[in-house]
């Protein structure tokens, strides 16, 4: 089994969803008392925010790549990004690491063209939504469409990730305006809804949408499962 490296804390309750996903995976695959070999680097994520609100992005590729690269000099195998905002800064990461970074959008994309699926409804934060980092690669390397919600709609999935599911709230009154939202976007054409923010699970179940729903920090686990462990391997 290969050591998975986690750079997490963005927030830290995603990073439990994902170590406790990934320590189900190998359970599953392996039975018994198997789990995971991880490393978890976990950042500050107050001062991540911040350099994401005021756009320096070259300082966030720095605190990110040294986090990574504390994780490949702690025996990490691979590398995961635990968010997708931050993969804005994915490709400047890699280049820094020896060790492969497993991409959150082809972890996620991948499933969907599997699906038969072509245009995507894209829920995450406004990075995630309005900027090319996402849409772009999606169109690029899968040639998948991508939708996403309208101006205000958007303003609302970006306030619920930060202001209520990276600081712990779950609420009933949001999960009915993701539903919303995400009824829009499927009126609109959508074929799919990605869930592209690692929280948006906390609230949304992948049955809970009008057409298949992604969740990108399930599909982005198991692609670090598959890493560590090939079909096949042996523990
Ligand atoms: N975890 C979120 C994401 O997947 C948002 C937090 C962040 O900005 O990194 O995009």
């Amino acid at each position: 089994m290969k050591t998975i490296g986690l750079v997490g804390g963005m927030s830290w309750e995603s990073t439990v969803t994902y170590y406790r996903l990934i320590n189900e995976a190998v359970r599953d695959r392996l039975g018994g008392l198997h789990s995971a070999k991880c490393v978890l680097y976990s950042v500050e994520f107050a001062e991540v925010a911040v350099l994401q609100r005021e756009g320096r992005w070259e300082e966030a590729t720095q605190l990110l790549l040294a986090a990574a690269q504390a994780l490949e000099k702690a025996g990490a195998e691979c590398a995961l990004i635990c968010t997708n905002t931050m993969h804005k800064v994915a490709e400047a990461v890699q280049a820094g690491l020896r060790i492969p970074l497993l991409h959150i959008v082809d972890a996620t994309a991948e499933h969907v063209r599997r699906a038969g699926l072509r245009r995507v409804g894209l829920l995450g934060t406004t990075f995630t939504m309005e900027e090319d980092f996402y849409p772009g690669r999606l169109a690029r390397r899968f040639g998948l469409e991508t939708m996403i919600p309208d101006p205000t709609d958007r303003e609302q999935v970006h306030r619920i990730i930060f202001d209520e599911l990276c600081q712990g709230r779950i609420q009933p009154a949001a999960r009915a305006t993701l539903s919303r939202i995400m009824n829009r976007l499927a009126e609109r054409g959508a074929e799919a809804i990605i869930l592209g923010c690692t929280e948006l699970g906390l609230l949304v179940n992948e049955g809970d949408g009008p057409v298949p729903v992604f969740d990108t920090t399930r599909l982005h686990a198991l692609a670090a499962v598959d890493f560590a462990l090939p079909p096949g391997a042996a523990a």
